[in-house]
Parts: C-alpha cells; sequence; structure tokens
C-alpha cells in the first residue's frame, strides 16, 4: 500500500467476529454469541444472509453507553440464560468484539458465574478483538477454543481432520466428494455445508441438519492428521493438535488448480496410506483437458485477483497452469506465506506479479490502471473496481452478494477447479462480445 496514504480505502476483511461466527455456525445445533453492541451481530448477520441466502442465527448480549462505563457483565448473562431457555442449543459460542475487548469484560468468569444454570450445555468463548488480525484470525481464534474446551482424548479414529476455514458449501462437499472416493473418512472442522444451505421442511427443524458435533470435534484429537485448506485460517488450530495432542499437520495450500489439488490429494493418501483412485486420476485429466480446450483463449491474458490470502495464491497458481499472466495479487490479511508463494509462481511462470499485501482496493485499482488486466477475480466488493476498469469480474470467495448461488459451487479440487476455469473464460468471453456490440 502507497506509504503516502494513512487511510484504508476498501480493503477486502471483514473484522474478526465475522470469521468466528462462520466458525460457530459450521456447528451443529450451535448459537453464535456475540459480546457486543447490536450492530456487530448485524454487520455479520446481513453478510451471512446475503451470500449464503439463509437465515443466521446469531444472538447478542446487545451492550449500549452504559456497558461502556460499568461492563458487559449483566448483559452477557441475561444474553446466555435467553439463548439457553429459548433456543436450546447443544452449544453457545461466545465472541468478544471491539467493544467488550476494550472494556476489558472477564468473559471467562462472567460464563463462570451462570455455568450451573445451564443443564450441562457448553459455552466456548473466543477472544476476537477487531484491532487485530481479520476475519481469518477469528475463525482461527473460534476453531482453537472449540478444540481447547471439547478435546476427549481417546483411541486413534483413523480420520484426517480437514479445517475448512471460510469456504463455500459447495466447496466443502467437493472435499467430502474427495474422501468419499479415498474411502477416507473425515472430521470438519467446521462444516457449513447443511447448516447454511438447508432444504424447507415443514415442519421447520429446530436447528439445522449437519454442521460438525461437539463428538466429532472432541474427537478431532485422535485422528491421523489435520490438513488445513487455508494456513492463515487454521495454523493456530492445527498446531494446538500438533503440540498438545500429537496430531500431524500439513498447512495447506488451497487445492485449486492441479498443483494444489495434486498435493491435497497426496496429503491424505501419505497420511492414510490409501492409493488413489482411478476415479480421482480421471477427475483430474478432465481438468487438464479442459486447460487444454480454454488455452486459446485464456493465453497471455492478464488478471487481478483479490481477497484471502491462501485463496488469491492459490488462483494466481491456477491462472498461471491455465496459461493467463496474473499480474497482480492483493490481499489485506498479512501472512509469511503469502508472497513467497506467489513469487515462486511467478518464477516458475517466469512472469512479473505485483504483490498487494496488508493492502486495499484503492491499491489494486492503482495498480491495474497501470496494467491494465482482462478480468479480475474477487468478492462482490470488487464490482465497482470492475465497472470502474471496465474489466469482467469473476465472483470468488465471500461474500458474494451481487449474484446467487455462488456459495453452491466449488472451486476447489479438480472439479471445483474446472467450474473455476469455465466461469474465467465465460466471462472474458461475453465481455469480448459486448465490447464488439457496443462498438457496432
Ligand atoms: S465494532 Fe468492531 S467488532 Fe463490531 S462490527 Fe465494527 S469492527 Fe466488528
Amino acid at each position: 500500500m502507497s506509504e503516502k496514504r494513512c487511510v484504508t480505502i476498501n480493503p477486502p476483511k471483514m473484522c474478526q467476529p465475522m470469521g468466528a461466527i462462520y466458525a460457530y455456525l459450521g456447528v451443529h445445533a450451535c448459537v453464535p454469541l456475540v459480546h457486543g453492541s447490536q450492530g456487530c451481530a448485524t454487520y455479520p448477520r446481513y453478510n451471512l444472509c446475503r451470500h449464503f441466502r439463509e437465515p443466521a442465527e446469531l444472538a447478542t448480549s446487545s451492550l449500549t453507553e452504559d456497558a461502556a462505563v460499568y461492563g458487559g457483565r449483566k448483559n452477557l448473562i441475561e444474553a446466555i440464560r435467553n439463548v439457553h431457555a429459548r433456543m436450546h442449543p447443544e452449544l453457545i459460542g461466545v465472541l468478544t468484539t471491539c467493544l467488550s475487548e476494550t472494556i476489558g469484560d472477564d468473559v471467562k468468569s462472567i460464563i463462570r458465574e451462570c455455568e450451573e444454570e445451564l443443564d450441562g450445555i457448553p459455552v466456548i468463548t473466543a477472544s476476537t478483538p477487531s484491532y487485530v488480525g481479520t476475519h481469518l484470525t477469528g475463525y482461527d481464534n473460534a476453531l482453537k477454543s472449540m478444540l481447547e474446551t471439547l478435546a476427549a482424548k481417546g483411541n486413534p479414529n483413523g480420520k484426517i481432520n480437514i479445517v475448512t476455514g471460510m469456504i463455500n458449501p459447495g466447496d466443502i462437499n467437493e472435499i467430502k466428494h474427495i474422501l468419499q472416493v479415498m474411502g477416507v473418512s473425515g472430521i470438519f472442522l467446521t462444516d457449513v455445508s447443511q447448516t447454511m444451505n438447508s432444504p424447507i421442511k415443514f415442519p421447520k427443524p429446530h436447528y439445522p441438519e449437519g454442521g460438525t458435533t461437539l463428538a466429532e470435534i472432541g474427537d478431532a484429537v485422535n485422528s491421523l492428521s489435520t490438513i488445513t485448506l487455508s494456513a492463515a485460517c487454521g495454523t493456530a488450530s492445527a498446531k494446538l493438535l500438533e503440540r498438545k495432542f500429537n496430531v500431524p499437520a500439513a498447512l495447506g495450500a488451497m487445492p485449486i488448480g492441479v498443483k494444489n489439488a495434486d498435493a491435497f490429494i497426496q496429503n491424505i493418501a501419505r497420511f492414510t496410506g490409501k492409493p488413489i483412485p482411478a476415479e480421482l486420476e480421471r477427475e483430474r485429466g478432465l481438468l487438464l483437458d479442459a486447460l487444454v480446450d480454454t488455452h486459446h483463449y485464456l493465453y497471455g491474458k492478464k488478471a487481478a485477483i483479490f481477497g484471502d490470502p491462501d485463496m488469491v495464491a492459490a488462483i494466481v497458481r491456477f491462472c498461471a497452469e491455465a496459461g493467463m499472466k496474473p499480474s497482480a495479487a492483493c490481499t489485506a490479511t498479512p501472512h509469511p506465506n503469502f508472497a513467497p508463494q506467489i513469487k515462486a509462481v511467478a518464477d516458475e511462470y517466469n512472469c512479473k506479479i505485483e504483490i498487494l499485501e496488508g493492502s486495499d482496493l484503492f491499491a489494486l485499482q492503482e495498480v491495474m490502471k497501470k496494467e491494465p488486466v482482462h478480468v479480475l477475480l474477487g468478492n462482490s466488493k470488487g464490482k465497482d473496481l470492475a465497472n470502474d476498469e471496465n474489466v469482467p469480474i469473476v465472483r470468488v470467495g465471500f461474500p458474494v452478494y451481487d449474484r446467487v448461488g455462488a456459495f453452491r459451487y466449488p472451486i476447489i479440487g479438480y472439479n471445483g477447479s474446472i467450474y473455476l476455469l469455465d466461469q474465467i473464460v465465460n466471462a472474458i468471453l461475453e465481455h469480448k462480445y459486448d465490447q464488439q456490440k457496443l462498438h457496432q
């Protein structure tokens, strides 16, 4: 980001509570409880509802001015009692906000005060102040808290833990497909594939089906290994499992594109000793075929990518695999893996990629003005930038709110990569024909 600026403009990131809520919503019958002002629950709920087109059940301790002076103890105890009495959850996931962290509420001791009234329902606390980290830190913090609280050491279960991070139901279903084809059982930490994409049923179930159960989270300490799909969004949890419970961790590259999907599948094969089945080889072949079929459309085309660091790094590599020239990679979440991953692609494919780390969309636009691109990839926050620069945008990441259904489709694995490839090619073609019409 330019050193001349002392303001951030349109950073592609959200606050820690957003990530913690995402992690809690992937747990069966869990109610996230935002310990803060109402806006801190409304903002994430708004984004979740717009992205998933699904109601997101969140509770709030609803702090106001008096809490800022006297503390939020009274509100939090009342909120926990209300959630327990009215919603009958299996888990209450408390997360803090800027306000409750600044007040300095001792949330753990407040919870201990009312624990006995909860009929054994566990209450987890995640410290998620928004003036440090981003939504990804929040996800990791909430997951780490759940693992610390619910860990139940027992016999080896032969399973693989998958730290999903903030990916879509379509992506989780694709990972489930890969595991199923390989004959491997997984524990998903956590799993929004059904909780945020549920069918309409009458009578309406109290909680949506699916989500990781508390027993599964506890059992994660007995697994063969932990694989994270995003190092920025699972390292603390994976390291905890490794350090405390001897569960080895593989901190992924997100499995988008040929090389990264290969590495993910090889990791599963390595940890479980299972062979890679013909079905996955076939899917890999279909991805290669799709790359060959579209090469003449994509060769030399420039792309700018923004979003979460692991997703951006993986898409940069995939664009290079497709013969494109990724020319700008932008993330607001700094991570030590980000620049090395992008530089590795630049060296391997002999291209120049502008790296914007801890940056924003204003800086990305400056880069795109100097070095115009054929396509932009990122979430809905990039639509104005795409309009300004007259480039097509392929919507990936979270949130996607100006199109429907993005959550349904994977961009992960061989099948997801084929879908993403089709989106990129079709966006470029559609834009080309639109421009031709304009000039007729
Ligand atoms: S006040 Fe802090 S925690 Fe609340 S929505 Fe804003 S950034 Fe997030």
